[in-house]
């Protein structure tokens, strides 16, 4: 039984940047390791609620 990856956000400590990755059921997602933004490795990663997983979910088959 195939487990769906759950969305979530990553957030840089230093500069305040955030991204919301949703990634499909058999999607590779390559985390970063360093912000983009500013190159800082203070990388928070949150697995957001399921509830807004199904949001998510909506949102990109829409597409
Ligand atoms: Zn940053």
């Amino acid at each position: 039984m195939p487990v769906k990856p759950k969305p979530f956000k990553l957030m840089c400590e230093d500069c305040g940047w955030a991204q919301v990755y949703a990634p499909r059921s058999d999607a590779i997602c390559a985390p970063l390791n360093e912000c983009p933004k500013c190159g800082s490795k203070k990388i928070n990663m949150k697995i957001l609620n399921s509830s807004l997983s199904v949001f998510l979910n909506k949102l990109i088959s829409k597409q």
